[in-house]
This record gives C-alpha cells, structure tokens and sequence, in this order.
C-alpha cells in the first residue's frame, strides 16, 4: 500500500483545512406569521409555503 513519504507539515494542514468552516444557515422571515424559517423551505412554525398551507401544525 502507498505510504505518504512525510508528515504533512501543519502549513499544509492548515490549507487544506482553509475550506472546512461551516457557514451560518440563511433565514428570512415567513410570509405569512412572521416567524424566521430557512429559504425554500415549508415554515416549521405555521406550514405555509408560498402562501398556501402546506402541511397543518397541531391541532
Ligand atoms: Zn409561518
């Protein structure tokens, strides 16, 4: 099996790891009661979608 000939040197672990970060998750409000959902997404809080009721919450 091939064996890397040297430690990586931290210089280059740190490159590599220059495109590991994890970005915040964009949020706008909903439409329809306000509250903050994730775009392209049915509201957690209400159900809309494009300003229909998609799936019901509760009772
Ligand atoms: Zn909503």
């Amino acid at each position: 099996m091939a064996v890397p000939k040297r430690k990586t040197s931290p210089s280059k672990r740190n490159m590599r790891r220059s495109h590991d970060a994890l970005s915040a998750h964009a949020f706008q409000e909903c439409s329809n009661c306000g509250e903050l959902k994730r775009p392209h997404n049915i509201c957690p809080s209400c159900g809309h979608y494009n300003g229909r009721e998609v799936v019901s919450i509760g009772a």
